[in-house]
C-alpha cells in the first residue's frame, strides 16, 4: 500500500475506536428529543404548607411578575410550584409525643391556597407534587430521640429548609447514616396517601413529581405511576440513599430528557436560578443560550426561599430582567408547563420536536461537549474540530436558506 494513506488510515482507526467505545453515550444523546424552539420554564420547589403570610404575598408578587410577559403565542411564562402538602402540628406533637400534621387544606393556609389558585387561573403557575411532607415522619421522630435540634424543630416547627439536610429526603430513613431504604408496604401506603391528599386539596391529580432532595428509588416511582403520575423531574441522575456523611448517594444515571423509567418519563432539570446564592439574570440567559444550542429545554431550578426571605425583592427584579431579556434575545421563545413539555417529548409532537436531520445533528454536536471524557479525547485527536466544522457549515447553509 502507498505510504501516503497510512497516516489517514491510522487516524480513521483511532477515531473509529473512540466512537465505538462511546457508542452508547453518543446514541443516547442522539435519541434525546431536539426542540424546534427555545423553551424556558422556572421550576420552583417547596411551596404549600408552611409560613402563611410570607408565602401568600410572595406568590401574589410572582403572579404579577409573570403575568406581565407573553410569548408569541400569548402564553405567559410558567413557574412550576412543587408543592408540600403538610407540616408538623407542633402543639399536638408536644401534647402526646406522637406525629400529627397540618394539611394544606387547613383553614390556616387559605391565603396560600388562594394565591396558588390565582396564579393557576392566570396560567402562570403549574402545580407539581413535591411530597405530602418534605421528610419521612417516622425518620424525623426517630432522629428526635437523639438529636435535640430535631426535637426542638418538631415541637415548634419552622421552615423545613432548617432541618438537617439528610432528614429533608422523604423516601429514605435517614434517622441514622448511612440511610436505610423504606419498606415496600410503607412506600405503597405513603404514595397512595399523598396522591389522595393532593387530589382532595388541589382538585387535580398529580402528573409531575419532583422528589424532595432528588432521593428516591424505582419502587417509589412505580407506586407513583400506578396512581397516575406520568413524569419525574430529575437533575440527570437518581440518588437512592444518603451516605455516611449525609450526602445524596447510590446514584444511577445519567438520565436523559424523555427517557423512560419504571412506568414514568424523566424530565431533566439541571440549570439554576437562585438569586439568594448569587445567580443573576445573566446566568439564566447563559443557561438558556446553551440549552437552546443543544435543542434542550431550559429548566431553571429555584426555591421559595429566594422569594420569601431577605432577597425576595432582588429575586423578583432578577426574574423580571431574565424574562424580559430572554424574550428580547429569543423572539421565538416558548413558555409552557413541564407537563406540556413532557407530553410533547413523550408523544414525539412534531409541533415542538425537530425532525430535520441537519438541525438534529447540530444540536447533537453541541451536546457532545457535555460528555467530558469523549470531548477531551475528541479534541486531542481532532474529531471534535471536524464535528464543529460540520455543525458550523450546516448552520451557515441554514441561515443563507432562511434569508
Ligand atoms: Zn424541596
Amino acid at each position: 500500500m502507498n505510504g501516503f494513506w497510512l497516516l489517514p488510515l491510522a487516524w480513521l482507526s483511532i477515531v473509529g475506536s473512540l466512537l465505538l467505545h462511546y457508542r452508547r453515550d453518543l446514541w443516547a444523546v442522539w435519541r434525546e428529543p431536539v426542540l424546534r424552539y427555545p423553551v424556558m420554564i422556572v421550576e420552583s420547589d417547596d411551596w404549600g404548607a408552611g409560613p402563611v403570610e410570607t408565602q401568600a404575598s410572595a406568590l401574589n408578587r410572582l403572579v404579577d411578575v409573570l403575568s406581565h410577559y407573553q410569548d408569541q403565542n400569548g402564553r405567559h411564562p410558567v413557574m412550576t410550584l412543587a408543592l408540600v402538602l403538610a407540616v408538623p402540628d407542633g402543639p399536638a406533637i408536644r401534647r402526646d409525643g406522637q406525629y400529627h400534621r397540618r394539611l394544606l387544606d387547613d383553614l390556616l393556609f387559605e391565603p396560600v391556597r388562594q394565591a396558588i389558585e390565582r396564579g393557576r387561573a392566570a396560567g402562570v403557575f403549574a402545580l407539581q407534587l413535591h411530597g405530602l411532607e418534605h421528610y419521612w415522619p417516622a425518620a424525623l421522630l426517630r432522629a428526635a430521640e437523639t438529636d435535640e435540634r430535631v426535637r426542638a424543630w418538631l415541637a415548634s416547627p419552622s421552615r423545613t429548609e432548617n432541618l438537617p439536610s439528610p432528614l429533608q429526603s422523604r423516601w429514605i430513613d435517614a434517622s441514622t447514616l448511612p440511610s436505610r431504604p423504606l419498606p415496600e408496604a410503607e412506600i405503597q401506603r405513603a404514595t397512595a396517601e399523598e396522591v389522595a391528599v393532593y387530589e382532595r386539596v388541589l382538585g387535580q391529580s398529580p402528573r409531575v413529581v419532583v422528589p424532595p432532595t432528588f432521593v428516591w428509588d424505582e419502587r417509589v416511582e412505580m407506586a407513583w405511576a400506578a396512581r397516575g403520575v406520568e413524569f419525574v423531574v430529575t437533575p440527570g441522575l437518581r440518588n437512592t440513599c444518603r451516605d455516611a456523611d449525609g450526602q445524596p448517594s447510590c446514584a444511577a444515571g445519567p438520565i436523559r430528557n424523555g427517557e423512560r423509567g419504571k412506568c414514568v418519563t424523566y424530565i431533566v432539570r439541571n440549570d439554576y436560578f437562585e438569586p439568594e446564592k448569587g445567580h443573576t439574570f445573566v446566568d439564566g440567559l447563559a443557561a438558556l443560550r446553551s440549552r437552546s444550542e443543544q435543542g434542550r429545554p431550559c429548566l431553571l431550578e429555584t426555591h421559595r426561599s429566594n422569594f420569601i426571605g431577605l432577597e425576595a425583592e432582588c429575586s423578583n427584579a432578577e426574574l423580571h430582567r431574565l424574562i424580559a431579556q430572554a424574550l428580547r434575545k429569543y423572539p421565538d421563545l416558548r413558555f409552557m408547563s413541564t407537563l406540556e413539555l413532557g407530553r410533547a417529548m413523550r408523544d414525539h409532537s412534531p409541533l415542538l420536536l425537530e425532525v430535520r436531520a441537519s438541525r438534529r445533528l447540530t444540536a447533537w454536536v453541541n451536546r457532545l461537549t457535555e460528555l467530558p471524557r469523549f470531548w477531551k479525547l475528541g479534541r486531542l485527536i481532532g474529531i471534535a474540530a471536524v464535528l464543529c466544522l460540520i455543525a458550523t457549515k450546516i448552520k451557515r447553509d441554514r441561515r443563507s436558506q432562511d434569508q
